[in-house]
């Protein structure tokens, strides 16, 4: 309630990885200062890079971003919304 105007979505930290060798799902915590450049997966022992483009493998293989990708998807839409003028 005392806050300071803006209003941000709450930056999810849990995202479910899905292995792309074997499928096996896991929950991990994303760390919010650093980016996660290898997956490990424990069902099948495979190592996994980020896709190409990808900061992350939370960004290519969770079923959340990653902290810093929610962020900035945040303050873009904060830019929009200054639709229909009350004009008359
Ligand atoms: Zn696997």
């Amino acid at each position: 309630m005392g806050d300071s105007g803006q209003v941000r979505p709450p930056i999810v930290l849990q995202s479910t990885i899905t292995c792309p060798r074997c499928g096996a799902k896991k929950t991990e915590t994303m760390p919010t200062d650093a980016c996660v450049f290898v997956y490990e997966c424990g069902a099948c022992g495979g190592h996994f890079a980020p896709k190409r483009g990808h900061c992350c493998v939370f960004c290519s293989y969770g079923t959340v971003q990653c902290p810093p990708v929610q962020e900035s998807s945040a303050s873009r839409n904060e830019a929009v919304g200054g639709l229909g003028g009350a004009h008359d």
